[in-house]
């Protein structure tokens, strides 16, 4: 990691932060970790540039750091008062805006729910992200998608905060007012093809998010044989968490039934909840995560 340090100077000087920021963690996927199977980089930058959460970094830019305690294996012992460099100050991680009134998706979704479970929710899990990166080594550099491809079961705060990061800048996204909906074109395509109708899909998506018990989330994914299909996880785990989920695939659609989500206007009735759910649906944005993923 040597070579990086040079090319870090080099290139604070002339890229904008926000470019630094894509590159840079895009280049350490590369560089530094192995478990980049689910999304190629090109895809994982244009999927998180969609979900609004392409900007919100750890790291300030300007390094390719695989880690602040890698050994430098080059050039023997360093001399007394010879101190290396103090690390990159980390960028946090921040709420993004929910782009629209909490009373938008009302009745399928009351606007005190949406005020809570974006204002206290969603932001709590943001701010645990944050300290919980802060004592967590080795998510240096990466991106949110990176974190979640890279994080070990055993890594609670990352896992759990991470994957409520991801996983509802993803719902507020999917549920955008003013958009299709229902699914047309390449993806409507796609579903009748892989999952045999568009019934036969809202049939398969309200089941997985019926019957995960307890809380967590029910996905549609597309997987590395670019086909559709649905899962579920149980938590704050997604989809890209390779060494959680069984089965990984990149989500372009997905449901939160913590009872969070719903219980202040449903209360025990999660059904209606996901039947509500589904009316709200912005298929356009989940048309434009599916271009994404087979592209
Ligand atoms: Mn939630």
């Amino acid at each position: 990691m040597h070579v990086q340090k040079d090319r870090n100077q080099t290139d604070a000087g002339r890229r904008t932060p926000d470019a630094d920021a894509g590159l840079n963690r895009t280049n350490s996927l590369h560089s530094c970790y192995l478990h980049t199977k689910t999304l190629e980089p090109m895809r994982k930058r244009e999927f998180l540039r969609l979900t609004g959460i392409m900007g919100a970094g750890v790291v300030v830019a300007p390094f390719f750091a695989c880690g602040p305690g890698e050994p430098n294996t080059e050039g023997g012992n360093a001399s007394e008062g010879d101190v290396p460099p103090p690390p990159p100050p980390m960028k946090e991680f921040t709420l993004p805006e929910l782009g629209y009134a909490f009373d938008a998706l009302a009745p399928s979704i009351d606007a005190m729910t949406m005020e809570i479970h974006h204002g206290k929710h969603h932001a709590g899990y943001v701010r645990k992200l944050n300290a919980a990166l802060a004592e967590t080594p080795g998510f240096e550099g990466l991106d949110i998608a990176g974190i979640l491809e890279n994080v070990s079961p055993d890594q609670s705060g990352v896992r759990n905060n991470g994957g409520g990061h991801f996983n509802h800048s993803m719902f507020w996204k999917v549920m955008e007012p003013g958009g299709a909906n229902a699914p047309s074109g390449d993806l409507a395509a796609a579903i009748d093809r892989d999952l045999g109708s568009y019934d036969a899909f809202k049939e398969s998506f309200f089941s997985a998010a019926k019957s995960r018990f307890g809380s967590g989330w029910a996905w549609l994914c597309v997987g590395e044989n670019k086909k559709l299909f649905i899962m579920s996880t149980a938590n704050q785990d997604n989809p890209l968490m390779n060494k959680v989920v069984e089965q990984t695939g990149m989500p372009i659609l997905g449901i939160d039934v913590w009872e969070h989500a719903y219980y202040l206007n449903y209360q025990n009735m999660r059904g209606d909840y996901i039947n509500a759910f589904m009316e709200v649906i912005n298929w356009d944005r989940v048309a434009e995560y599916y271009a994404v993923a087979v592209s």
